[in-house]
């Protein structure tokens, strides 16, 4: 339980961690709130060489709300979890944050750290696909902006690249006609995801215009329900509708049994909490 001996950096802005990102490439790893990097370490399943501490890069945290909301990378559950503007204008990320592990975990753990770290179980992947979230980076070739959709390519793999820093999560607010949801099946110890679902909707004259559902915990990736959003679309957001459309969820994708749950009740659970999500979602678009 000892991690190898390695160098420690930490940079007070995040041109100043890029150099050293670019410095030390793949013997280098980014340290935010450590939560799954220390243990990994500790347990030598990651040895990098050297540590970049980010937590000095003031820039990277905190939320701001104005035409749209930006969450820096550094961010911690607590702080999503206890932002009072937040609640009004994106109450989905307050609600799933709060159901992340313990207090410990949601003191240190970072909106960035999660994303980079890809957990299959993690929570905070299904609420940034369901809202179609931004993420940006920034790295040795400038920054760019990646869409949710295109940043989870497998387990615990992300589109980031190596030198690149996630810097800050940007989502739209919330408004009339519009409801979030997200409903998880918690492991009984570490409060991970065996099975979660995050739902987005948007009525337009009494239909659903836009659906997005994204499950998590019960495949490699974190993944988006297309069958199931489909099934909504033109809908009237009823109970039936919603069963119905609940029950194409996880039929097509790849979905993992361990000693925790097996495959087949992994799948049974995404259509109940797919079910629950969306049902939350509409009860709320329609305000
Ligand atoms: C006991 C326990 C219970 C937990 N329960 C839950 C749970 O119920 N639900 C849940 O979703 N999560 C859970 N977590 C995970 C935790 O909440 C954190 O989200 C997670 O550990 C990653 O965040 P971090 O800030 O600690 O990242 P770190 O451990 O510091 O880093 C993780 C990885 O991301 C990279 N990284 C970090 N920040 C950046 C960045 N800005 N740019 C690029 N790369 C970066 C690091 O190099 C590393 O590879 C749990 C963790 C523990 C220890």
């Amino acid at each position: 339980m000892i991690p190898s001996i390695f160098a420690y950096f930490a940079p007070t802005s995040v041109a100043e961690a890029i150099g050293l990102l670019t410095q030390y490439g793949d013997e280098a790893k980014v340290l935010a709130g450590g939560h799954s990097l220390l243990p990994a370490m500790k347990l030598r399943l990651a040895a990098p060489g050297v540590l970049i501490d980010i937590n000095k890069i003031a820039e990277l945290r905190g939320v701001v709300i104005n035409g749209q909301i930006n969450i820096g990378a550094l961010t911690t559950w607590h702080t999503i979890e206890h932002h009072v503007g937040l609640k009004g204008v994106c109450g989905v990320l307050p609600e799933a944050v709060a159901q992340i592990g313990d207090i410990q975990v949601r003191n240190r753990g970072t909106l960035g750290g999660a994303l980079a770290h890809a957990d299959p179980s993690a929570d905070a992947t299904a609420v940034v696909l369901a809202l179609d979230a931004q993420i940006r980076t920034h790295g040795p070739n400038g920054e760019r902006t990646i869409a949710a959709s295109d940043f989870f390519t497998d387990m615990l793999s992300t589109a980031l690249e190596p030198s690149e820093l996630i810097t800050a999560v940007i989502c739209h607010k919330l408004g009339a006609g519009e409801g979030a949801a997200y409903v998880k099946f918690p492991h009984p110890a570490s409060r991970y995801a065996i099975v979660g679902a995050a739902a987005y909707v948007k009525l337009s004259d009494g239909k659903i215009s836009t659906c997005r559902v994204a499950v998590t915990g019960a495949g490699p990736v974190p993944t988006r329900q297309g069958d199931t959003e489909q099934a909504m679309l033109g809908s009237d957001g009823s109970a039936e509708a919603v069963a119905k459309a609940a029950k194409v969820s996880g039929a097509t994708m790849d979905i993992l049994g361990d000693i925790h749950a097996s495959e087949d009740y992994r799948r049974a659970m995404v259509k109940v909490y797919t079910k629950r999500a969306l049902t939350t979602a509409i009860a709320r678009a329609r305000g």
